[in-house]
């Protein structure tokens, strides 16, 4: 994500009703309804996932392997029809599970094709299958579902998930989205591949992530379909509906898919999109092969999105970045987090300078490489000029107010460069490209992190990574080793 204006550095607002400490399965017991599992091997998944930040984003006890997110959108009156299907694989002895989904009311849902018991408690959906289901079976879930999709509060970033815009809609944020439009185990732990059917009147366009396969129209209506099939974050997803200046081409076997709004003025949103390709090139240089299966880029036209977001091959961008003429800082930054952030991915939130860190790092490369001010120049004016606050907030343990604070973007990015400093270009550049590898469509930590660099340059680190993500003071200043 990169984020324009300012801060407002205060709590998240959780949505979820239910606050669970564990992962996994809750420690009581419930027997089911009649009907129902009443073994005492099977017991409810729990409402979170086990994230220290945000203990009830995800659920326990399943593992989603495939959404299928069918949504029909009428712009006029604001109303979302929706049948998602979620494809998953028991990790606990379940009588039932939890999804994750906010503002919107659930009419049926089905589990194998038999219907299940549901309830709706805040932002948790609990379901009850008529059957018990074993760890290791493949379970097959369809929530059918209406309303009118509201957004997400977050004191942090204003708001995020489903909003409602001039010509349509858009569902976007971070660190959750998702669960304002469809069924989710919300959290990034649990990627997952992606189907999404988006049926919007006839005349606008409905633009996700991944590869477009194609529409059909009928009865004044068009459907859109897309599939991401390369593993994603809940929170990568997106959709936005509206009227756009749509350019399609391909670029190494990949199609590429830039839309932006008829709102924007032509040229620099346009430019920007352009630059897509020729970014993605030279990150590859750096980073190794692109790691999903499409290009693109979507600009938005309304004002209250005030951030980009590196929504999963096809970043979406809010206005203000294109203000003063083309931007392509902000595409280098969106893309590099295709890489740092989307195919490697966070296990937990407080680990979120692996992403932020990496793509701004990205974006001093790119100055660079463009001829602007080299990197050691850009650390050095960041580090002469960061205020206190970055100093006193540690970027590997920034606390959940404080997770797109510039700590986890600058000082993130100043990390990287004192570890390249420690270890010399040659590894440090391995390590760029090592990481990726080996990481690739998983999820990952900082300790991962740091024991791989470690491997890479045979050197102990922790005088680099200590005081550098840990410490609440300014590190000294590094010196080439
Ligand atoms: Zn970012």
């Amino acid at each position: 994500m990169t984020r324009r204006g300012t801060r407002r550095a205060v709590g998240l607002l959780l949505t979820g009703a239910l606050l669970v400490g564990g992962c996994q399965s809750a420690p009581e017991r419930r027997d089911g309804p009649s009907g129902a599992p009443s073994s005492p091997d099977f017991r409810p998944g729990a409402a979170g996932i086990g994230d220290d930040y945000f203990p009830t984003y995800g659920n326990g006890g399943y593992d989603v392997d495939r959404y299928t997110v069918r949504v029909r959108y009428d712009p006029a009156d604001e109303r979302l029809t929706g049948a998602t299907t979620i494809e998953a694989t028991a990790v606990a002895d379940l009588s039932s599970f939890n999804l994750d989904l906010s503002g919107l009311t659930v009419s049926k849902v089905t589990v194998d094709g038999a219907d299940a018991r549901h309830q709706q408690e805040g932002s948790e959906l609990v379901v009850t299958p008529a059957a018990g289901l074993r760890t290791g079976t493949g379970f097959r879930t369809e929530v059918t579902y209406a309303g009118r999709p509201q957004p997400i509060e977050n004191e942090t970033l204003g708001e995020g998930g489903w909003l409602h815009t001039a010509d349509g809609a858009v569902a976007l944020g971070q660190p959750e989205s998702a669960s304002s439009w469809f069924p989710v185990n919300d959290h990034p732990s649990d990627k997952a591949t992606y189907d999404f059917e988006i049926t919007v009147p006839e005349g606008l366009t409905a633009v996700s992530n991944g590869v477009p396969q194609g529409r059909s129209s009928a009865d004044g209506w068009t459907t859109w379909k897309w599939a991401e099939r390369v593993p994603m974050a809940s929170y990568l997803s997106t959709v936005v509906i509206g009227r756009f200046r749509v350019s399609t081409g391909e670029h190494k076997g990949r199609p590429v898919y830039h839309a932006v709004s008829t709102g924007l003025p032509k040229g620099p949103a346009d430019e920007s999109m352009a630059a897509t390709v020729r970014v993605a090139d030279y990150l590859e240089t750096l980073f190794g092969p692109y790691p999903v299966q499409a290009y693109g880029g979507v600009a938005i036209a309304d004002p209250r999105i005030r951030y980009a977001l590196e929504t999963q091959s096809r970043p979406v961008y809010g206005p203000s970045f294109f203000a003063r003429g083309s931007n392509v800082e902000v595409v280098v930054h969106e893309l590099a987090h295709q890489w740092f952030g989307n195919s490697v991915a966070l296990t937990r939130w407080s680990d979120i300078w692996l992403n932020e860190g990496f793509a701004t790092y990205a974006e001093w490369l790119w100055k660079e490489h463009d001829g602007g001010p080299g990197v050691q120049q850009t650390f050095d004016a960041r580090y002469a000029e960061a205020s206190p606050q970055l100093w006193s907030t540690p970027p590997g343990r920034p606390g959940p107010e404080n997770l797109f604070s510039e700590s986890v973007y600058q000082r993130g990015a100043m990390t990287v460069h004192a570890l390249r400093l420690a270890v010399g270009d040659e590894a440090f550049f391995r390590i760029l490209r090592t990481w990726p590898a080996e990481k690739r469509d998983a999820n990952a930590t900082t300790d991962e992190f740091v024991a791989l660099a470690e491997r890479i340059s045979g050197k102990q680190l922790d005088d680099v990574f200590d005081p550098w993500l840990y410490g609440t003071r300014r590190p000294t200043h590094p010196q080439p080793r």
